[in-house]
């Protein structure tokens, strides 16, 4: 089959591999469009630890059911579906407990196999979901994006009336401002760079700046209180940290955004019990997709509609130039 085939650090070429053949409880999908991850330009960029070369990347990934293994029901040839990438090992104890979203052994379809930038690609019957009608492929393949936001609302209890603040308006941020809304919460955004605000108010929240006015503003907005819920996605050690003292007493932190391994944060040690505050870590999504899928074809979800569409195998100049130009395109796809 055709693939975009990530070589080594910047060097990817459009090139033959093995097709995959659907094993017992396996379903192979036909590619229609992948969408162009952070973690992907990290394979590009050599600074994935997990990546071995060659390695096909895509984890974002929605096309039609090509073959379905032996053992699979409820899947037929054709229909729309999209690829939930994270694959626990099911013995371990967060595997057990429902959560194979943080499996120390956790697989990554356009990780550790081979990804969405292909004709083909293969997976766990039930990491296939369907795709509700009127949905189209391109914007089905940002499930996994907005599953992550649905991870993150949920694990912060975010709920009609609440108020919620998050931190750093990138890709992720994005996302999370849209399910956050969707859920009935009115939202708060801050970030140190303006055009990202501007962009993350099109989208219904009401931008702050970060900088040292951030905490007075916040206490202003909440008569002294605090928000109820903040939601860190910036991936910064500063912004982790003022989540303890931006969150109101009683109030819920998530923290979903990557610091480096090994890399420490200060927190005042007596607020974690004055303020009964809840810090939840939030990773990837569990059982998420099903409802980031409906909240797509609800029309709620906004977000793919800023994104830039491209010939799958133009993915060299398009790696190239997102490389190059990272803040040029808020989002790629990629279709076939
Ligand atoms: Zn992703
Ligand atoms: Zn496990």
């Amino acid at each position: 089959m055709k693939a975009a085939i990530f070589d080594a650090p910047e060097q990817i070429h459009i090139g033959e591999w093995d097709a995959p053949r659907a094993k017992a409880g396996e379903v192979v999908v036909r590619v229609k469009a992948t969408g162009i991850c952070a973690g992907d330009m990290y394979i590009y960029r050599g600074s994935n630890p997990y990546a071995r070369y060659p390695v096909i990347g895509g984890h974002e990934i929605a096309g039609h059911v090509h073959e379905v293994g032996e053992g699979v029901t409820g899947l037929s040839a054709g229909e729309l579906v999209v690829v939930e990438p994270f694959i626990g090992c099911g013995k371990c104890y967060a595997c057990r407990a429902g959560k194979p979203n943080c499996c120390d052994h956790l697989r990554i379809i356009g990780i550790h196999h081979p990804g969405g930038f292909a004709e083909y690609v293969a997976g766990p019957a039930q990491n296939i979901h369907k795709v509700p009608a009127g949905l189209s492929a391109s914007w089905a393949s940002f499930a996994e994006p907005v599953a992550i936001g649905v991870q993150a609302t949920r694990r912060g209890d975010v709920h009609e009336g609440d108020t919620v603040l998050i931190l750093g308006a990138g890709p992720i941020g994005l996302a999370l401002i849209e399910v956050a809304q969707a859920k009935g919460a009115s939202v708060y955004v801050t970030d140190i760079a303006p055009e990202r605000l501007a962009f993350a108010e099109t989208l219904g929240a009401t931008a702050l700046l970060s900088d040292d006015t951030l905490l007075p503003k916040v206490l202003e907005i909440t008569n002294g209180e605090g928000m109820p819920c903040v939601i860190e996605a910036a991936g910064n050690a500063k912004a982790m940290e003022s989540t303890v003292e931006l969150v109101a007493n009683g109030g819920r932190v998530v923290i979903v955004g990557l610091l480096k391994k090994g890399q420490a944060i200060q927190i005042p040690g007596l607020d974690l019990t004055r303020k009964e505050m809840t810090i939840h870590g939030s990773r990837a999504s569990a059982t998420c997709f099903p409802e980031a899928l409906a909240l797509l074809a609800s029309g709620r979800i906004h977000y793919p509609e800023v994104a830039t569409e491209w010939s799958m195998w133009d993915a060299p100049a398009v790696f190239a130039e997102m490389n190059a130009a990272p803040a040029k395109h808020h989002k790629g796809v990629l279709v076939i």
